[in-house]
């Protein structure tokens, strides 16, 4: 979901941007109005997430996927050992991309037995000394498993995914090596993927990795070493104004935390509804939910359409329900779904 006063703003400027006659797709990635464009988003983002100057921010291609690969082709070389945390379904693909290009992938915490519904104890992780970096998934967008601490990794550079829970709440950028994000969810249009890194990360390249693939050399290139997606680009910067408009992340944090709590008290206290992620570690941006039987999926699924509560089906690979309450998602939306839940439960509970 994407913020309707930007929809609209990208609607109405979509033909004529800023007097120019054209589309900011246009447009040249270099001419000087899209570079102010480029650096706007770019120093709207350092300013909400306070990135540090010594931390490069990239505008790169190729999804959080293609980050599974550049990140060992970047930080590690094929003799390093690298950690990873596996909570899921999404630290589980990372974990396959990376044995294809480093030796020793240690997985220093697995969480399938739990059946992917519990983050690790924070005092038991089978880290490697010298481990070239330690992988971890902050929130898992398929399993709705969300870490509520910091994996501590002492010198070893922490490398997070945060596809899905960039921009939910204020974050400690320091204390991360590498953070990257689909842009797909909190940040605009698919098509876009940020990473922010920290300098002395990058320049280590393997050789021959393809340039845009190498952190330095898009960096060196102001992430423009071949065009850009320019109109993800701009539109990502549209979102990190509404943002800032909004209050920022504290505000947008207190606003997702009070989201969340509002539809798994609901699921809680329904009897009907079930959860299966411990507590302590329940997503703010992703709640899975099983009826009590799984036979009224379907009636569920065709009424919440009908009430214009869309895209509530679990991930193919896991089923049931799956409410997603990103940024743009406002409080009225999940009131709106816990009121149609308990109506839903009156009539066939
Ligand atoms: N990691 C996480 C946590 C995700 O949620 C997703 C996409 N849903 C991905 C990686 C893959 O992202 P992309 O499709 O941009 O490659």
């Amino acid at each position: 979901m994407l913020p309707a006063p930007v929809l609209e703003q990208a609607r109405d400027e979509l033909s004529d941007w800023r007097g120019s006659g054209m589309s900011v797709m246009e447009i040249s990635h270099r001419s000087k109005a899209f570079m102010a464009v480029a650096e706007e988003a770019e120093a709207l983002l350092r300013e909400l997430l306070g990135v540090p100057a010594n931390y490069k921010v990239l505008f790169l291609q190729g999804g959080a996927t293609g980050q599974f690969a550049a990140i060992p082709l970047n930080l590690a070389s094929l003799d390093s050992t690298v950690d990873y945390l596996n909570t899921g379904a999404w630290s589980k693909k990372a974990i396959g991309e990376a044995r294809r290009h480093v030796g020793t992938v240690n997985v220093a915490a697995d969480e399938a037995p739990s059946g992917y519904t519990t983050v690790p104890d924070p005092q038991r992780l089978q880290l490697s000394a010298g481990a070239a970096y330690l992988h971890y998934t902050p929130n898992e967008t398929i399993g709705g498993v969300e870490f509520p601490y910091l994996p501590a990794s002492g010198a070893v550079p922490l490398v997070a995914d945060m596809s899905s829970t960039i921009l939910s709440r204020p974050i400690d950028v320091a204390k991360f090596g590498l953070i990257y994000a689909g842009a797909q969810k909190n940040l605009g249009p698919a098509g876009l993927t940020v990473v922010i890194v920290r300098e002395d990360l990058i320049g280590k390249a393997r050789p021959g990795i393809p340039s845009v693939w190498d952190y330095k050399a898009m960096a060196d290139e102001g992430s423009m070493l071949n065009t850009p997606p320019t109109f993800a680009w701009y539109f990502a910067g549209l979102v990190l104004r509404w943002l800032k408009a909004q209050g920022g992340l504290a505000a947008i944090g207190a606003r997702n935390q009070a989201k969340a709590q509002l539809l798994y008290g609901a699921i809680d206290a329904s009897g009907f509804y079930s959860n299966p992620v411990a507590k302590p570690a329940r997503s703010w941006m992703n709640v899975p939910f099983t009826l009590r039987d799984p036979a009224l999926d379907k009636s569920f699924l065709t009424a919440a359409q009908a009430a214009g509560l869309t895209n509530l089906a679990g991930h193919r690979s896991v089923g049931g329900m799956r409410a997603s309450l990103y940024n743009a998602m406002p409080h009225e939306g999940v009131a709106a779904l816990v009121a149609f839940m308990q109506d839903f439960q009156r009539r066939h509970g």
